[in-house]
């Protein structure tokens, strides 16, 4: 069956030479039952693990079945393992974490057996080592003696030709000890049994034949009982692959039964998930504060939200226009006239009270209103503003209670035309006060500056003049008191006229702009001085108003009020503005989108730094990571070493610590997710979560995914090559 012929073992141990065991003649045959002794060191140990394939030899012959064995891989090993050898060691090598029922049941799972079909077989099994009690015990809770039995059990389940067993009773008492031997040498009857012992005494009565060892070589070797020798057939047992179901039922059950390895790989896997994630997240979040960073010197209201339009056609916007643009995604709001969001309208009152900042649309506000309620009449607004601001908080009460007006933006002084209210107020961080309105103010307060943006010009007796911010000469403005088609000018102007008389002269107000250009005929009605200028006007201060020109309401409205020509349109998420802005081209629209247009003062050096430290530090978490689960899964060298000596192959350790590396990452990512949606449904509420919740795509969660898991993949490949470097006896001993 087996022959070694002059076989020598060497041993190279960092240079230097030590010899196992040299030139041993040896032949064994089926049926018998032999021991080997010798004091300690004489080679027995080494014996035993060159004939079992564990260990490899230097010189000399090894046959087996007649086969010569130098040209052996370490694939033709293994399965000459698998084949002919079961092994019993003094120190067991069982899998301490399962129970003596799946210790036994590994090994027929290994060669291929279904699970179900086994059952009876492994119950037999356990009954005949007198286990039967302990069948679903874990085997670290066994005594020795009954450990050494399941590994009897378990060698007997291979059923192999040849059990080998080093000093199987080294660990026991002398009653379990000769107990084991009995076994043993039932086995005997029909396979070959070599064992190693310390006690000879304790096995004579049932061995067939007695080797002793000295210093390496074989010093005696002796029948004690004669055996009919059977060799004529093969006894090599058949074994199959095992199936992806037990793989799978083999990996899960190493990912659970170890509690105390498996809470470290999550809380390993968990770090890795969460720093990784964060730190992206935080990386992203950084980006997305730098891109919105920054001032615009055009537009003063700069939100990285915001996109200004107007039409390509060049014309007025339409109802349509606004309805088509609210039904695109990711639209927040819509500032119809926009013009007034960069405008600083200053509104103040009779005590002193002084707001100023852009004007809103009552609609475009969405925070609550921290005192009063939304405006109802036309002349009433809401301030936004700081909580700390002195008019906002301290002040409130009186704010709300006074008469306010616009300021005028003719001349900068307050135009008492507009009276106005306060009625509510919002609070915000910013220390920007805003007004909101409703859109009969807004349309007022919009033609007041669509004036300033146009050019005015008057034809009066022959000669121009300009209708000019700076002065009051000749500026145009609205007044109730006024019919359409007439206008009231200062009686200093009459000198201009024919007899000092300019009633029913003709007066013509020109308008231009880049969209369009109007003008209007108007005749003189009436001439106003210091003192007839209320009853006519209902204005009382004449030297600010001296000079300028006096139009009905609606033919201001006319000229000033001729559409709106830009608007602005408010994005929820800045992230995705490029989208809007390409919707909104493909409508017909001209889009700005200030975010783009943002100028800042932070070097492009800075934000090189910052995404190198992030890379680096991705670099450093994920290898913290690999190193810290290498470190855990030393401590399954013996597990694996185990299934190795039981004929699994690099393979199928490999794909059991795939699988098993698998289970926890897939349940650390996904209960992850579960937490992510917890706290996206709040019922859950943690800040860092959620600006991950708010920077991460998709695609975010699945690269991350797919990092998690290509981890694992390497650790199992570089893992399972490491192990099996080494011999699997030498594993097996190093972590003894
Ligand atoms: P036994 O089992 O009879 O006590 P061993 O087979 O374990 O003896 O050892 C035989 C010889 O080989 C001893 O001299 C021992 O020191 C040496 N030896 C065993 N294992 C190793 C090893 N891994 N490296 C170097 N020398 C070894
Ligand atoms: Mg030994």
């Amino acid at each position: 069956m087996i022959k070694l012929k002059n076989v020598s073992k060497f041993y190279y141990n960092k240079g230097v030479i030590a010899s196992g065991f040299t030139k041993v003649n040896l032949e064994f045959n089926m049926g018998e039952f032999v021991a080997i002794t010798g004091e300690s060191g004489s080679g027995k140990s080494t014996l035993l693990n060159v004939i079992s394939g564990l260990d490899s030899y230097e010189e000399g012959e090894m046959y087996i079945n007649g086969e010569e064995t130098s040209h052996y891989s370490e694939k033709d090993f293994e399965d000459y393992r698998r084949k002919y050898i079961g092994n019993i060691f003094q120190n067991f090598n069982l899998v301490n974490s399962y129970s003596v029922y799946q210790n036994i049941e590994l090994v027929l799972l290994l060669n291929g057996a279904r699970k179900k079909d086994i059952k009876q077989q492994v119950l037999e099994l356990i009954k005949k080592v007198d286990l039967y009690k302990f069948r679903n015990t874990k085997v670290s809770k066994l005594s020795g003696g009954q450990k050494q039995r399941v590994a009897i059990a378990r060698a007997l389940a291979k059923n192999t030709p040849i059990i080998i067993a080093d000093e199987p009773t080294g660990n026991l008492d002398s009653k379990s000890a000769v107990g084991i031997i009995k076994l043993l040498s039932e086995i005997a009857k029909d396979k070959l049994v070599i064992i190693v012992t310390h006690n000879y005494e304790q096995v004579e009565p049932y061995i067939t034949r007695k080797i002793k060892m000295h210093d390496g070589k074989v010093l005696e070797d002796k029948v004690i009982k004669k055996v009919t020798i059977n060799d004529d057939k093969n006894h090599a047992i058949s074994y199959k692959n095992i199936t992806f179901g037990n793989k799978l039922r083999l990996g899960l059950r190493n990912t659970f039964n170890i509690i105390p390895k498996f809470l470290l790989l999550f809380a390993v896997y968990l770090f890795i998930t969460v720093a990784l994630m964060g730190e992206y997240a935080s990386f992203k979040q950084e980006e997305h504060q730098a891109s919105v960073a920054g001032y615009n010197y055009v537009f003063q209201e700069a939100s990285p939200n915001r996109i200004v339009i107007n039409k390509k056609d060049r014309t007025p916007f339409t109802d349509d226009d606004f309805k088509q643009i609210a039904k695109l995604n990711n639209i927040k709001s819509i500032e119809k006239r926009d013009i007034l969001l960069d405008m600083y309208v200053h509104i103040s009152g009779d005590n002193n009270f002084y707001i100023g900042g852009p004007v809103k649309s009552i609609d475009s506000l969405s925070d609550k209103l921290a005192f009063g309620r939304l405006p109802e009449a036309d002349n009433e607004i809401v301030i936004g503003g700081n909580k700390y601001d002195y008019y906002l908080s301290e002040l409130k009460d009186e704010l709300m209670d006074a008469d306010l007006y616009l300021a005028d933006y003719s001349y900068g002084g307050i135009d008492k035309n507009l009276k106005l209210k306060v009625v509510g107020i919002v609070y915000y961080d910013d220390y920007q006060d805003i007004i909101y309105c409703g859109d009969k103010l807004l349309e007022q307060i919009n033609n007041n500056i669509m004036k300033e943006y146009n050019y005015t010009r008057i034809l009066f007796m022959n000669n121009y003049y300009e209708s000019n911010y700076y002065s009051t000469y000749f500026n145009v403005r609205p007044n109730k008191k006024v019919s359409p088609g007439k206008v009231i000018v200062s009686s200093d102007l009459n000198w201009s006229c024919e007899y000092e008389n300019c009633i029913n002269k003709n007066l013509k107000v020109e308008v231009s702009n880049i969209y369009y250009d109007d003008s209007l005929n108007l005749t003189i009605s009436n001439t106003y001085n210091r003192n007839n200028m209320n009853t006519l006007l209902g204005i009382d201060d004449y030297d600010q108003n001296n000079g300028a020109i006096f139009i009905s309401e609606s033919d201001y409205n006319r000229l000033f009020n001729k559409g709106i020509y830009q608007s602005s349109v408010f994005v929820d998420d800045d992230r995705e503005i490029d989208t809007v802005v390409k919707d909104l081209d493909k409508l017909g629209y001209h889009p700005l989108a200030l975010k783009n247009t943002l100028v800042t003062d932070e070097l492009p050096i800075i934000r090189l730094v910052k995404t190198i430290v992030t890379i680096i530090l991705v670099f450093t978490l994920f290898f913290i990571s690999y190193f810290i689960i290498k470190i855990i899964l030393k401590s399954r060298n013996v597990y694996f070493s185990t299934i190795r000596m039981l004929g699994g192959t690099r393979k199928i350790s490999k794909q059991l610590l795939i699988i098993e590396l698998l289970a926890v990452t897939n349940l650390v990512y996904f209960l992850f997710l579960g937490f992510l949606y917890l706290n996206s449904l709040q019922v859950i509420n943690f800040r860092f979560v959620n600006d991950m919740i708010n920077y991460l795509k998709f695609s975010d969660y699945v690269i991350l995914y797919l990092i998690l898991i290509g981890m694992s993949y390497l650790i199992s490949i570089k893992y399972a090559k490491k192990l099996f470097k080494n011999s699997v006896i030498k594993t097996l001993v190093e972590e003894v």
